[in-house]
């Protein structure tokens, strides 16, 4: 199974490396050309020594070949830059690649999928495997094929000067890779546990600074800090672990490999005393024994990044060949607005399979341009009903219609721009308050009708206060907003998309009654023709609404209109009796 994964993500990997390549292949080609120089200077200074060691000293060899040594460096320092070019590029812009079609995909999965997945490892997605892919195909390829063809190439150099010694120098060798092979699994585990500590800190710091106002109001800053304290000193100590394994490896492996230079020393040196090896030749020797060094110490490192780059392209393909759980037809004429009729039809929901049903046998139905308003107690399910609505969900049990279709032979882009969702908790973006306000839009947005929706939702005013007004910025860089200026701004939202459908999820509860009543009235002519539906837990908020649904553990247990609903003495009038009671109550304090 899991070489069956890996083989996909390498094939996976290979599709994204095929589409470049051409750099790639240039890369190759001087990388080698660079490594073939390297390989020749060893030559070269060969030959300049037993021409001074032999007779026919000759000032005007040595100089051309000084000179052809110093040419070749020159020419190594253009051509590593073309290299990296060619090689790095390719990496960067597959890292991009799969960035936008990894967001492409995020953004075409259903609800379902975020309520699963953590946010955190999404963020981890995006950035630590995307690093570790782009690390495997740009330095971990140009470490690979050096390696390879330094070492045979080296190896191959040896043997021509003399068979003998290359079997005698090079036994400290397999040493070293088997050394590496036995403390690669070490090595990898010591590294994952530096990495979950940096994600375990990491995660924390998020948390606690979008939670900051919890842990100041629930005074648990000491708390907070031991924490993020001693997750800091794991952190450390997991350092101090992978760095005493390396501490011991790498000087042991340099040693190994200075070995092989002391056994070249004393094997080389009887060689050249009975004039079995030139003083060139000893040389040049002991400069392919360093080229081979290097490849057999980069092995394990280039191993490390193509295993770790692996790992990650699994996790990513995971992701890219993940199924939504809805799928709708594709948009084939250009989109068309939704008039508004709706109708559930016994609809039953549960969120997951081994979960209880949410709702249970919803059936009513709404000409388009009604409103609808819905009430009942916290988790009873008034936000699932609307989020089906909008399709957020997979609908399996019973059916919902929009003008007569069943929403699943809807195109998602037609749905979405046909209704218009003021949920619970708004989320504004880190923008201005304009390009807040006109997010449905694609093009260009008027001032004026920005500032007709602020208008209609009552915040205009509050707008006009803020210094640099509709082009402050909110949010992290910008200013606070109270929650009932963040929820009129979500409401002047979805007032400028001007959708045929209008939810609004309980958006007026941290709205004052008088703002409420204001931004209700305004309202009125901006819903005509649409159909509403406005969850709310004030009466006062959904009286007037055409059909009023009240929800009681998933289920509609009586709807009507206001006045249907009080003559009816249900669950309703009770809810009506204790809010006027309520308010009567509050009025005499
Ligand atoms: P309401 O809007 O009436 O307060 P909800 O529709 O938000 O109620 O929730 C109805 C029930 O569904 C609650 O029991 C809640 O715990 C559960 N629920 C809501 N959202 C999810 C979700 N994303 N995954 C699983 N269960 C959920």
């Amino acid at each position: 199974m899991n070489q069956k994964a890996n083989m996909s993500a390498l094939r996976f990997l290979l599709g994204y490396l095929y589409k470049h390549r051409v750099s790639l292949f240039l890369g190759l080609i001087v990388l080698i050309a660079v490594d073939s120089f390297q390989l020749i200077i060893p030559k070269i200074i060969q030959h300049i020594l037993d021409v001074v060691a032999g007779t026919q000293f000759s000032k005007t060899i040595i100089l051309k070949n000084s000179l052809l040594i110093i040419g070749l460096a020159i020419l190594m320092v253009i051509l590593r830059f073309f290299w990296r070019f060619f090689i790095v590029r390719p990496s960067r812009k597959i890292e991009q690649q799969m960035r936008n079609d990894m967001f492409e995909k995020l953004m075409k999965l259903s609800s379902s999928y975020f309520n699963r997945v953590k946010t955190g490892d999404l963020m981890a997605l995006f950035i630590n495997d995307l690093n570790a892919i782009r690390m495997a195909s740009g330095m971990g390829l140009i470490g690979l094929i050096d390696a390879v063809f330094m070492s045979t190439m080296s190896l191959i150099f040896m043997i021509s000067i003399s068979p003998r010694l290359t079997l005698m120098t090079i036994i400290p060798l397999p040493i070293i890779i088997i050394i590496f092979i036995k403390t690669g699994a070490a090595i990898q585990k010591r590294f994952t546990a530096v990495q979950s500590s940096f994600d375990t800190i990491s995660s924390h710091c998020q948390e606690a600074f979008s939670g900051i106002r919890v842990i100041k109001g629930f005074v648990q800053e000491m708390q907070e800090r031991n924490f993020f304290y001693s997750s800091c000193n794991d952190y450390v100590n997991q350092n101090i672990r992978l760095v005493k394994l390396w501490g011991v490896l790498f000087p042991s492996i340099t040693m190994l490999a200075s070995s092989s230079v002391v056994l070249l020393f004393y094997f080389g040196s009887q060689q050249v005393i009975s004039r079995d090896l030139t003083i060139g030749q000893f040389v040049s020797f002991s400069f392919y024994i360093n080229l081979l060094v290097w490849p057999m110490i980069a092995t394990g490192w280039v191993f490390n990044l193509m295993q770790k780059g692996l790992a990650s392209t699994r996790r990513v393909l995971e992701l890219l060949t993940t199924t939504s759980d809805i799928e709708t037809p594709a948009l084939v004429t250009k989109s068309r607005m939704l008039k508004g009729n709706v109708e559930f039809r016994e609809l039953t929901f549960r969120y997951a399979k081994d979960t209880r049903d949410v709702l249970r046998n919803i059936s009513f139905f709404v000409p388009a341009g009604s409103s609808v308003g819905i009430i009942g107690k916290a988790g009873c399910g008034k936000t699932t009903l609307v989020s089906l609505l909008c399709h957020l969900y997979k609908i399996e049990r019973g059916q919902l219609f929009i003008d007569g279709t069943d929403i699943n032979d809807i195109p998602q882009e037609i749905l979405r721009s046909s209704i218009s969702y003021v949920p619970q908790d708004s989320f504004l973006f880190s923008d201005t308050i304009k390009e807040n306000i006109a997010f449905s839009e694609d093009g260009a947005v008027s001032d004026e009708a920005v500032e007709y929706a602020a208008r209609i939702a009552s915040v205009h005013e509050d707008i006009m206060k803020f210094q640099n007004g509709y082009a402050t910025k909110i949010g992290e860089r910008g200013i606070t907003l109270s929650g009932g200026q963040k929820q009129r701004i979500a409401i002047a939202r979805a007032i400028l998309a001007d959708s045929s459908v209008l939810i609004m999820d309980d958006s007026l509860s941290a709205v004052d009654p008088i703002t409420e009543g204001q931004i209700k009235a305004n309202l009125k002519s901006v819903v005509k023709g649409k159909t509403s539906f406005i969850i709310a837990h004030r009466i006062s908020t959904i009286k007037e609404c055409d059909l009023i649904l009240v929800l009681s553990e998933g289920q509609i247990a009586e709807s009507g209109t206001h006045e249907q609903l009080i003559t009816n003495d249900g669950l309703y009038k009770r809810l009506y009796d204790l809010q006027r009671m309520r308010i009567a109550a509050h009025d005499k304090s």
